[in-house]
């Protein structure tokens, strides 16, 4: 079970995405309940794994040390813009088993919809990191955008040697409509091929698989199937907002059908039940991979259904990408002595939402 842990609503820094903090209303500045009351909720349903989230979860780095003093998770995680690392222990990084910093691909990109000096700060956090013994997987997360060229920007992170793996996600939750959506998918599309060209020459070529989160994701979902909605919001992910509500998603704070429970009043057992994923995903021809994509765009559908089913038809290209390389795949990987383990990607649920 995965708990994204809100440390803040604050974030210091305004993105374009998402407009940065939270206001006090809807995602109070700090935890308004006492750590035991969390401790209490959590140690019911063990063993978990703890996400820190927020806003910017290093704003309130104490939050973290006493949490991580107090408490033994299977799994840490945080995702950060990677501005404050200075602010929390090298000794509680190393217990970190995965860190997702923000960062969108080329300076020009990242520093345009993040701001001025982010790329240069985020790569050298990365690097800090890795000098203070953070030995866990390091994932540069990416927001992908009409600025975004996606075979340019996912090489480019791969090419910095500082990643383990690089996700994306679109923006197409919150972000009003693209003006030109369509024309973008198809420049998205060929440089998806592009990079999967890339990734399947890389691994017959030199038996080495590049760690490209959505491709490993996929590909694992198409062998192994997994939950509906691929991030588990609702199903086995759930967060914890600094007001003590319980949300089936980490974005869900704005939406009834997102408050669950509250952890100074419920355990886990009696949480409300999450929206389920239903049509049209249900009867969709690839819902065993895609598995309705994610709960909060499937409930929210702020593009409506007709901008729901253009985002659909980048899914399913994918998918279908992914699905023809499959037997090529599969030999590269058995001449190199690899198995399908050394592929597929993440081993848990370490908050990479899978689908983009
Ligand atoms: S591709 Fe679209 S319709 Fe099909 S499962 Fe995914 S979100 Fe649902
Ligand atoms: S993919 Fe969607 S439902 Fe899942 S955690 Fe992200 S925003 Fe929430």
């Amino acid at each position: 079970m995965l708990f994204f842990i809100f440390t803040t609503g604050i974030c210091n820094l305004r993105c374009d995405y998402c407009g940065g903090s939270f206001s006090e209303r809807m995602v109070p500045a700090k935890p308004v309940y006492d750590m035991g009351s969390l401790l209490k909720f959590l140690e019911d349903t063990y063993p978990v794994s703890i996400a820190f989230y927020g806003g910017e979860p290093l704003l309130n780095a104490k939050f973290i040390s006493a949490f991580m003093d107090r408490f033994d998770a299977e799994r840490y995680i945080i995702q950060t813009n990677g501005l404050l690392i200075d602010r929390l222990d090298p000794a509680y990084w190393r217990r970190m088993d995965t860190i997702l910093l923000s960062i969108d691909g080329v300076e020009y990109v990242t520093d345009k919809h993040r701001g001025i000096g982010v790329y240069d700060t985020v790569v050298r956090s990365a690097r800090k990191l890795r000098l203070i013994g953070f030995e866990g997987d390091l994932v540069a997360r990416m927001t992908a955008t009409e600025d975004t060229d996606i075979y340019r920007d996912v090489y480019h992170l791969v090419e910095l040697n500082l990643f383990d793996h690089i996700h994306w996600q679109l923006n197409v939750v919150w972000s009003p409509p693209w003006s030109n959506f369509e024309e973008w998918c198809r420049s998205y599309l060929d440089g998806l091929v592009r990079l999967l060209d890339l990734w399947v020459y890389k691994m017959e070529d030199e038996g080495r698989v590049l760690g490209i989160a959505p491709f490993q994701g996929c590909l694992k979902r198409i062998l192994l199937g997994g939950s509906a909605p691929p991030c588990g919001a609702g199903v086995d992910a759930y967060a914890i907002s600094t007001d003590g509500s319980i949300l089936a998603c980490p974005i869900a704070v704005d939406v009834e059908w997102g408050r669950l429970g509250d952890i100074r009043l419920d355990r886990f057992g009696e949480l409300k039940k999450a929206p389920e994923i239903g049509e049209p995903c249900t009867s969709c021809i690839e819902f065993r991979v895609c598995g309705g994509r994610c709960l909060y765009a499937y409930m929210e559908r702020l593009w409506g259904l007709e901008g729901f089913r253009k985002v659909c038809s980048i899914t399913l290209s994918m998918i279908s990408l992914l699905k023809s390389r499959l037997d090529t795949i599969i030999d590269s990987l058995e001449s190199h002595g690899l198995s399908l383990d050394d592929i597929t990607y993440p081993l848990f649920n370490n908050s990479v939402e899978i689908i983009p």
